[in-house]
């Protein structure tokens, strides 16, 4: 497939887990495709290893939550690839801990990341997507945006403001051209669930998630990585201010 062909994709927390598989699917769809992410080693090894196979790929190592360093780095893709046509806010984070016990620094970090930095990386790539009368933004909220459950309450706080962000977000660009979705995974198995099921031993959280999922398991990052490619794409052309679920039937339990 090249449905991405010739396009520009900026993924953040690009460099493991879903936002890797983002990059990954978004190369074999001949995307130039930059990315962001902490992890300086695991990002350098997956843009040599990108590289390596003819891709155009660019990292940096840049953290999303600084308006500053987000600016600077839009510009270096621009510099690299060209200006971004699509954007996924992909980088996320959750802390674990009851509400009397959490800090006012934990809190801002789960807000900051799956919140803010969303916020922070549209503002800088929405002007040259305006200025071309075409663009995408797909925004990696969650399942917790609707369905929760104890101990989630500030990754579900943040999550459902992301959806909140799509939509009205997709109401202000439409005119322009511009289109904004939200994918919401359920379990999806990376490091990041990996840590959730780790901290809730206690809870048999990882046969729990199993048990209550219609498909009779939990979802890979690939199966995530195509739904955002698609909606990124022109094949979802009139698709905008939606959030679709990719979460195994979960969703649709009562
Ligand atoms: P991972 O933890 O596996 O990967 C997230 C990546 O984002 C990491 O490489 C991390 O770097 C990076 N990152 C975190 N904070 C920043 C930051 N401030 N700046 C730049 N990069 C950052 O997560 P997943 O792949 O599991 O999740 C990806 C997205 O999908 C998240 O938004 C998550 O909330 C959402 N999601 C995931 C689900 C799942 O089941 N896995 C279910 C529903 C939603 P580092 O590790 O070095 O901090």
């Amino acid at each position: 497939m090249r449905r991405l062909a010739d396009r520009v994709v900026l993924v953040t927390g690009g460099a493991r887990g879903i936002g890797r598989a983002v990059v990954e699917t978004a190369v074999r769809e001949q995307a130039a495709v930059a990315f962001l992410d902490l992890d300086e080693e695991a990002g350098a090894a997956l843009r040599d290893e990108l590289t390596g196979r003819g891709a155009r790929v660019a990292f940096r190592r840049v953290d999303v939550t600084d308006g500053q360093s987000v600016a600077d780095a839009v510009n270096d893709v621009a510099d690299a690839l060209g200006p971004v046509d699509i954007l996924v806010n992909n980088a996320g984070r959750n802390v674990y801990a009851d509400p009397v016990a959490m800090t006012e620094a934990e809190w801002d970090q789960v807000f900051d990341v799956d919140l803010k930095a969303a916020f922070l990386c549209a503002k800088h790539t929405l002007p040259s997507m305006i200025a071309r009368g075409s663009g995408a933004i797909v925004n990696i909220a969650s399942l917790h945006a609707k369905l929760t459950c104890a101990g989630m309450y500030p990754y579900a706080a943040a999550k459902s403001g992301l959806v909140g962000l799509t939509r009205s977000m997709a109401l202000e660009v439409a005119p322009h051209g511009v289109r904004v979705n939200a994918v919401s995974p359920g379990y999806i198995r990376t490091a990041l669930v990996d840590e959730y099921f780790d901290q809730n031993p206690d809870r048999d959280a990882e046969r729990k998630a199993l048990d209550v999922h219609p498909l009779g398991r939990i979802g890979t990052p690939e199966e995530v990585a195509e739904v955002v490619c698609f909606l990124a794409s022109d094949a979802a052309s009139f698709v905008t201010g939606a959030e679709w679920a990719v979460d195994g039937g979960l969703g649709a339990r009562f």
